[in-house]
């Protein structure tokens, strides 16, 4: 599992296997799909965590961006 954030607020939305997690931004649909549900209504977001900056930083390291 993979814990998903929104790149611009840094917050963890919730947990996605990797299919999910290197696809979900691809899916053009507002609502009445998994992917697009997710992204309106993230599992993890009233929780309020944050993604750790440093994972950010090693991610972006090793993929070089
Ligand atoms: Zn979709």
């Amino acid at each position: 599992m993979f814990v998903d954030h929104d790149p611009a607020g840094l917050q963890a939305r919730g947990l996605l296997c990797r299919h999910c997690n290197t696809r979900l931004e691809t899916c053009p649909h507002s609502t009445g799909c998994a992917w697009g549900d997710y992204l309106n209504n993230p599992p993890a977001a009233h929780l309020g965590p944050t993604y750790p900056r440093a994972a950010i930083s090693r991610k972006s390291r090793r993929s070089g961006a």
